[in-house]
């Protein structure tokens, strides 16, 4: 039995595994995959104090410090489901075993919604990006398009307004669902064009991203802009779809956790983009890690016997 069984191996779950092995505590780890998310970036400029790294070397620096550690690391597992019994946790992994821990944190991120149109997955890192405040400098001087209107896109394009030439803003219906203050906010801005009834129907490139093309909705004619990136911005999905409802969450799914990391299951502590913290960046989900596993030690001296 463990003391702390973290599901979720990237950033927030190795950050959580090192501080809880530092606790002399036993841990393990499972994810089916070490490094998350980092694993589809490419550089990664704003971990503070590595001035630039890229990201496969951070999820291998992350999967050598936890090694580093009496840590149990279970890769390629998938968990299925956690469930509170009297005085433990239990978590069924895919291949039907049961792990016990007297303690769990979830950590099993989040992953972009992807709009599916032929050029997204080619270009992905090429001009197709998901993250402005990771990859908003990379499009410096440039022309941009986000797609997607609502809060998250109108956030994305005042922020990319003030790094890029021009923001080409594309919603699908007839018009913005972002709240009035940012609608106000982009609108005040001279090098932003917002589009609506637009159907992105392509992204279009050679070695990197050289345009969009767009179905108006009205005309139904397809019109085509010459651009170098293009920012999806139509809903980030938490990894919890696995999870059953005892775990308070919000209605898009994201675990609801207090200041130290724990659910609303005595117990169970959650970190980093599966919860509904207010920004979803990896030295934000490094540091709820931190967070949940202090969280968790307080919670075994004051709950269990050794
Ligand atoms: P994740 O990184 O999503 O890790 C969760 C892990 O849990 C994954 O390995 C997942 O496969 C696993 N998992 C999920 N469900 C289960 C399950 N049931 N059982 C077992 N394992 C499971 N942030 C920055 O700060 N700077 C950047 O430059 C940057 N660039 C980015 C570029 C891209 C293309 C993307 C997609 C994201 C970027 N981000 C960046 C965001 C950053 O990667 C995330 O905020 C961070 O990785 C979140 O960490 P996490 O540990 O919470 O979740």
């Amino acid at each position: 039995q463990f003391d702390v069984l973290v599901v979720g191996g990237g950033p927030a779950g190795g950050s959580a595994a090192v501080y809880a092995a530092r606790k002399g505590i036993r841990t393990g780890i499972l994810t089916d995959r070490v490094g998350g998310q980092v694993l589809d970036t490419n550089a990664i400029e704003n971990f503070i104090s590595v001035k630039q790294t890229e990201g496969p070397k951070l999820a291998g620096n992350l999967h050598e410090h936890v090694e580093d550690y009496n840590v149990d690391v279970m890769n390629q597992v998938q968990a299925t489901n956690i469930e509170r019994k009297d005085n433990h946790i239990e978590v069924e992994l895919e291949n039907g075993a049961v792990l016990q821990s007297k303690t769990a944190i979830l950590s099993t991120g989040a992953r972009w919604r992807q709009i599916g149109v032929p050029g997204e997955k080619e270009f992905k890192n090429k001009g197709v990006a998901y993250c402005p405040h990771c990859d908003g400098p990379l499009f410096e001087g440039k022309h941009v398009a986000v797609i997607g209107g609502g809060n998250s896109g109108v956030e994305a394009a005042i922020d990319l307004a003030g790094i890029v030439k021009h923001v080409t803003v594309l919603e699908f219906a007839s018009e913005s669902k972002a709240d009035s203050v940012l609608q106000d906010r982009l609108y005040s801005l001279p090098n932003v064009t917002f589009i609506t009834n637009a159907q992105t129907t392509e992204i279009t490139g050679d070695d990197t991203v050289t345009g969009l093309t767009y179905k108006d909705r009205i005309t139904e004619e397809n019109r085509h802009i010459e651009l170098e990136g293009v920012f999806v911005q139509i809903g980030l999905v938490p990894n919890t779809e696995w999870l059953d409802d005892s775990i308070e969450h919000t209605k898009t799914g994201e675990i609801v956790v207090d200041k130290k990391g724990a659910t609303s299951v005595p117990g169970i502590f959650a970190a980093g983009d599966c919860t509904d913290s207010a920004y979803k960046q990896i030295i934000i989900s490094m540091g709820q890690g931190a967070t949940a596993a202090l969280g968790a030690f307080d919670y075994l001296i004051r709950n269990t016997t050794p």
